[in-house]
């Protein structure tokens, strides 16, 4: 009988769905987390964290596009980028297609998911680890936005759920902390659920950015792994022009920044991304008003 390695994110739901294991390339309870690496038929590699699905091999491009190619042309001018959280280096890969970033700055809690990505995710780490543009801090996120003194123009929170180590970065004191480590205009985006399952995560972290930013809403995307239609991605800046961008606007930039592969992202993707559906555009419109 084949391992099945179940996915507990909605068992309160009574919800939940096992990956059939064809291998287990490795697995430990780090200091932080319980951490799986296994492949998967159809998804190919496939990382979880605390019964959690991270990235798959197979749907991974999804994610990392649009977390990355949205917030940075959405802005225009990046320079520094922080990525809180982002382990597997596969939001780090995608932020290095731009040319003009001249510093991508990673802080992630767990030394072991980087190590292991090493291994095991080189079509990640090779063209990250050891790149000039990019530096590693093996640190806690909040600890790091609460006494940093650079400043950063997009800061990207690839975090897990709001459960163990990153519960902290759902928090009010930590997006406080990422403004304050933000310039002028920058752009703040944050990995936060499913709407259909976890609707609270979602109006919670909006409620929070308005209090801090002009702007705070989300846009969407469609992950296959990251189970219940569609995926939100938190939105927090004080330009409240830069998510009512005109598709030639997003793909002159695209073009200056020298069309370089995607798999999911399009300037049309990015646009269409924020037209949010009217059961999730009246929960952020209430967590607005909250
Ligand atoms: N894309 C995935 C998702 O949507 O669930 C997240 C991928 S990435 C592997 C998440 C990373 O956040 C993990 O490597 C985890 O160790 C890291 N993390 C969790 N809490 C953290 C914290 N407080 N500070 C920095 N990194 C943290």
């Amino acid at each position: 009988m084949k391992r099945r390695i179940p996915e507990t994110l909605f068992d309160g739901h009574g919800f939940g769905m096992a990956y059939e294991v064809d291998r287990v390339l490795y697995e430990m309870r780090t200091e932080h987390q319980h951490l799986v690496l296994f492949e998967h038929k159809f998804f190919g590699k496939m990382l979880m964290l605390d019964g959690a699905t991270q990235v798959t091999s197979k749907d991974e491009f999804i994610y990392h596009e649009m977390m990355t190619h949205v917030p940075i042309l959405a802005h225009g001018h990046v320079r520094e980028v922080l990525i809180v959280g982002g382990g597997d280096c596969g939001i780090a890969e995608e932020v290095l297609k731009h040319k003009s970033i001249t510093r991508v700055t990673q802080v992630e809690i767990d030394a072991s998911v980087v190590e292991f990505s090493r291994e095991h995710f080189p079509e990640f780490t090779k063209p990250v680890l050891g790149n000039k543009r990019f530096e590693l801090v093996i640190d806690d996120g909040m600890k790091y936005v609460a006494r940093t003194q650079r400043r950063f123009d997009v800061i990207i929170v690839d975090s897990t759920d709001p459960q163990g180590p990153g519960k902290v970065l759902f928090s009010h004191k930590f997006y406080a902390a990422c403004r304050r480590c933000m310039t002028k205009g920058g752009v703040m985006v944050t990995q936060n659920g499913v709407p259909i399952f976890q609707p609270g995560e979602l109006t919670a972290s909006i409620a929070k950015f308005r209090k801090l930013f002009a702007d705070g809403s989300c846009y969407l995307a469609a992950i296959p792994t990251y189970v219940g239609g569609h995926m939100a991605m938190g939105w927090a800046t004080d330009n409240a022009k830069l998510r009512r961008l005109p598709v030639a606007t997003i793909a002159e930039r695209y073009k200056k920044a020298g069309r370089f592969a995607t798999k999911y992202w399009t300037p049309e993707v990015h646009v269409a991304a924020f037209a949010l559906p009217r059961f999730i555009a009246e929960k952020v419109e209430k967590a607005r008003g909250s």
